[in-house]
């Protein structure tokens, strides 16, 4: 477990090794990430953390319930510079948009 001064060391450390932009991958919660071993392997850390330390919806800011199923997407960003590591992010399945089908489109316009 990590203290306060822990993690902000590691968060500056990360800043320092990033440079100034990531890019970014919205996936959907159970999606097969076979393809994505980065996305893979930040996800099982995602989950094996899930349990020590509260997540929240990055978009709401509501708190997941350890053990439910309310994730809707997974935010992966990666840094240039660091192809091999990748951080992860979830939205909530209230946050995450609909997919774009045609009544979709018509209903929000
Ligand atoms: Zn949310």
């Amino acid at each position: 477990m990590s203290n306060r001064h822990e993690r902000r060391a590691n968060v500056a450390e990360f800043r320092r090794r990033v440079g100034n932009y990531l890019d970014t991958t919205l996936v959907p919660a159970g999606t097969r990430l076979d393809d994505h071993p980065v996305f893979a392997s930040a996800l099982v850390y995602w989950e094996s953390q899930r349990q020590a330390h509260s997540r929240q919806c990055i978009a709401c800011m509501e708190e997941f319930d350890p053990d439910g199923e309310t994730v809707g997407a997974f935010l992966f960003a990666t840094a240039p510079s660091m192809p091999g590591s990748a951080s992860v992010s979830a939205i909530c399945k209230k946050c995450v948009l609909p997919p774009l089908g045609s009544s979709n489109v018509a209903s929000a316009c």
